[in-house]
């Protein structure tokens, strides 16, 4: 039998759906539109690329978009005084500022001045701590999405053996903090894991963020798991007249995973789509939280 395949694409949509919605409710009931900013310093094309995405998905959610494109020179006290504005603008609940910045900024110092409570990314201090200390937070938006996915699949989490394979902060570290705060026995692997097989096969959840190319093999999957892959990598593949293109895989080998597996996440289609997703969600929950109204559950955690 061949895995289930977790398409995140619809998933994201009907993620999208429900923010759209709340979004109708909070400006019909209550006379608010949520607003979300994102800050783009210099020209790097892929996050050129992902600004413009986020802007008009912001904007078809009904939202206000509020962009600033800044030149690439902006000094670092520059940048810091238009976060200040941000986090005092009452019009704006969440702060996005795109990654990476250029050299001559310190990227952490940037982070950690934005209003925790519009930080949708989740990666100020305090929202780390918090998440770390099961406090109400800001969640990471990759990590967000698979737990969506996950909880949707699965329903309960509570109990399974899950593994995250990859350590960064922005995807291994609050991505294996969301299973643990879901009773998952949650085990991290990453480069110096010795047998990783062995540590994967007991998985009833893997989680892969490593960033190499169909690394992960079918054979060393328990039968049945659910395998969420995070990875993005660019390849290129021979056609059969000899031209070359490029295509995007995963960190898992999806031909031989899926036969094992019980549930996987196809690359492209899968996790992608969900992190902007979730960026809409957060917005909504710091929209939500910044009124004193209960964020909804199903967009957060
Ligand atoms: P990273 O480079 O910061 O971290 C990679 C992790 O993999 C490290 O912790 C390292 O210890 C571990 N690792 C490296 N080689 C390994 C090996 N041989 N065995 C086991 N572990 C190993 O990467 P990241 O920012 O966490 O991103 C990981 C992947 O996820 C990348 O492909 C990235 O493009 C993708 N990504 C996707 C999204 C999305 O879908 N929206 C968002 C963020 C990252």
């Amino acid at each position: 039998m061949t895995a289930t395949r977790l398409d995140g694409k619809l998933f994201a949509g009907r993620v999208r759906e429900r923010v759209a919605d709340e979004v109708t409710k909070l400006k019909s009931e209550q006379g608010i539109t949520p607003g979300l900013a994102v800050v783009l310093v210099g020209e790097d094309p892929a996050s050129q690329v992902y600004v413009r995405s986020k802007g008009k998905q912001t904007i078809e959610a009904g939202m206000n978009s509020y962009e600033h494109k800044l030149d690439e020179q902006t000094s670092e006290a520059d940048l810091l005084s238009l976060i200040d504005r941000l986090n005092n603008d009452a019009a704006v609940h969440g702060i996005l500022v795109q990654l990476p910045l250029p050299k001559h900024m310190n990227e952490t110092a940037v982070i950690n001045a934005i209003a925790p409570a519009k930080d949708v990314d989740g990666f100020h201090i305090s929202n780390v701590g918090r998440l770390n200390t099961s406090q109400k937070s800001m969640v990471p938006c990759t990590p967000l999405g698979c737990l969506l996915m996950l909880r949707d699949h699965h329903g309960d989490l509570s109990g399974l053996n899950a593994v995250v394979i990859g350590r960064s902060n922005i995807v291994g570290k609050p991505m294996a903090q969301l299973l643990l705060n879901e009773s998952c026995t949650v085990t991290i692997a990453h480069s110096r894991t010795k047998d990783l097989p062995d540590v994967i096969g007991r998985a009833d959840i893997v989680v892969a963020a490593v960033g190499r190319p169909e690394m992960i093999q079918g054979d060393w999957l328990k039968k049945g798991a659910t395998v969420i892959d995070v990875g993005i990598n660019r390849i290129e593949v021979q056609n059969a007249d000899g031209t070359v293109k490029n295509r995007l895989v995963g960190d898992v080998d999806y031909a031989s995973a899926e036969k094992i597996a019980g549930a996987i996440t196809p690359v492209p289609g899968g996790v992608g789509p969900m992190t902007i997703a979730c960026l809409l969600a957060n917005t909504i929950t710091a929209c939500c939280r910044a009124n004193g109204i209960e964020p909804p559950k199903d967009l957060g955690v």
